[in-house]
């Protein structure tokens, strides 16, 4: 079953509302059928960004590009992707919520500049992304998108800098905030991650040529060699001649720790590290920091199962999957209407009557957030016979906004930033809910708490974020 596509929506009052995207980048530089292996590295990124696809080649001095609202499948069929000569490609995901919905603001972006044409396909979330707007558009800049990355390509375009490597050096002293980006550009793609690092952006070889990937399962479809990591601070450009690197800033790393948790795919290896090998981590330490009396321990699929499997091990209380999920519908979370998402949980899990009946059930998902999920499948859990509910969520409460994007609702729509654990557990109608500790969360990663954002569940933003932007969240500093 396909996902209609979405309905364009007039431009939103707020000229600059996308706080909220969550991507997927991809690029390969100097390769036969290079819009091909692009639309393959998207394809295993989709979980990243089921809104918009896009793809922009370089053809000779040309830049070309094919971008449509809906999933990758649906937007690209082999006469489009025919329409993309060129031996170098960036591709890009996108999700967004309904405001910024927008053709316009599926990227690659593609501008016209003094130094050729430029596409750009941005991770992250600017936050100073609207002061820098305001600025240039009172220098008479005029912009094509609502889109907070746009802003990066005016900044390159204006700079006086001899080449792109260095007018995107400057550029990005300019921004702040969460930046995994590619800018196709004539003399090849350059990859660049923000100081912090707080998206992933991994390097590879495919047949010798240069690959950069959001996540690393994009390099196992396409049958790529995993290089190394982009550094925080770091701008790579890939070339018929490989990799050349600079830094153009210092940096100090705090990459997001809910790529682990939730948002990357388990079998990506991100910030060099296993995402699988993590959530059995944060499961096997729930089970001793949130043990339960229980028969069996059900993951939530598929966002639970890793997290399930290490609180099974690591308590002994065996494995059962309870839940099955119907892959043919998207993720609940990201249905754009409150009444869908409610509608969603019931389409995409059902319990199975044999596992769960008369069972007391260890019930693991990865975080709560609103908590009608959880509420909806205890209750079907109950209508399918269980006798108990434990749930354990694998991360800390979830109490304060991404502002570096990943989609999350305003702090008051997080049912954890103001209501305690036993009332959660009332409203969601479990038996018993545990969640992990924060500091049982940093040790599972590896990782102390200054050395990650874990902004979602400590509310501490490793970047500013300006006033105004939490103002718009009701969530000014307290
Ligand atoms: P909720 O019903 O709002 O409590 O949603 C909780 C569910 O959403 C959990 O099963 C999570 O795995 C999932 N989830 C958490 N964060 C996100 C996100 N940013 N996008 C999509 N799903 C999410």
């Amino acid at each position: 079953m396909n996902r209609p596509r979405a309905a364009l929506p007039s431009l939103p009052m707020d000229p600059l509302d996308g706080f909220r995207d969550e991507c997927g980048i991809f690029g390969i530089a100097d390769s036969e059928d290079a819009a091909n292996i692009a639309y393959l590295g998207l394809y295993a990124l989709q979980h990243r960004g089921q809104e918009s696809a896009g793809i922009a080649t370089l053809d000779g001095e040309t830049v070309r590009v094919e971008r449509e609202m809906g999933y990758v499948a649906d937007v690209f069929d082999e006469a489009r992707l025919s329409r993309l000569p060129g031996r170098t490609a960036i591709g890009h995901v996108r999700y967004s919520t309904a405001g910024a919905s927008l053709l316009a603001n599926a990227q690659p972006i593609v501008f016209a500049t003094g130094r050729g044409p430029l596409a750009l396909a941005h991770n992250g979330n600017l936050v100073n992304a609207r002061d820098i707007r305001r600025e240039l558009e009172a220098s008479g800049a005029l912009f094509t998108t609502t889109s907070d990355s746009e802003v990066i390509l005016h900044l390159v375009a204006r700079s006086k800098a001899p080449d792109v490597g260095s007018a995107l050096a400057e550029a990005l002293l300019e921004v702040r905030g969460a930046y995994s980006i590619l800018v196709l550009a004539r003399d090849g793609i350059y990859a660049a991650r923000d100081p912090n690092g707080i998206r992933p952006l991994s390097l590879g070889v495919r047949e010798g040529a240069p690959v950069v990937a959001s996540e690393t399962c994009a390099f196992d479809l396409i049958g790529a060699r995993f290089e190394r990591d982009v550094d925080p601070g770091e701008i790579v450009r890939l070339s018929r001649e490989g990799f050349s690197s600079r830094r153009f800033a210092f940096s100090r790393s705090t990459p997001c720790i809910f790529e682990h948790v939730y948002f990357s795919r388990p079998d990506s290896r991100v910030f060099g590290k296993s995402v699988a090998a993590s959530r059995e981590a944060f499961g096997a330490r729930l089970a001793r920091e949130q043990p339960a009396e229980a028969d069996v321990v059900v993951p939530v699929p598929d966002s639970g199962l890793y997290a399930a499997l290490g609180y099974s091990r690591e308590s002994g209380i065996p494995f059962a999957l309870g839940l099955v999920r119907n892959h043919y519908v998207g993720r609940t979370f990201i249905e754009p209407k409150q009444a869908i998402r409610h509608f969603g949980v019931k389409v995409k899990l059902n319990p199975v009557r044999e596992v769960v009946d008369d069972k007391r059930i260890v019930l693991v998902d990865d975080s709560i957030v609103r908590g009608t999920t959880s509420q909806k499948i205890v209750r079907m859990l109950r209508e399918s016979g269980a006798r108990e509910i434990h749930v354990r969520v694998s991360s800390p409460p979830t109490v304060a906004s991404c502002h570096y994007g990943i989609d999350t609702p305003t702090r008051r729509e997080l049912i954890a930033s103001n209501q305690s654990v036993e009332e959660i557990r009332e409203f969601i109608g479990a038996d018993s809910l545990g969640y992990l500790s924060a500091e049982g969360m940093y040790e599972a990663f590896g990782r102390p708490a200054q050395a990650t954002c874990a902004a979602c569940f400590t509310g501490v933003y490793p970047v500013e974020i300006p006033e105004e932007e939490l103002e718009k969240e009701g969530a000014v500093a307290r």
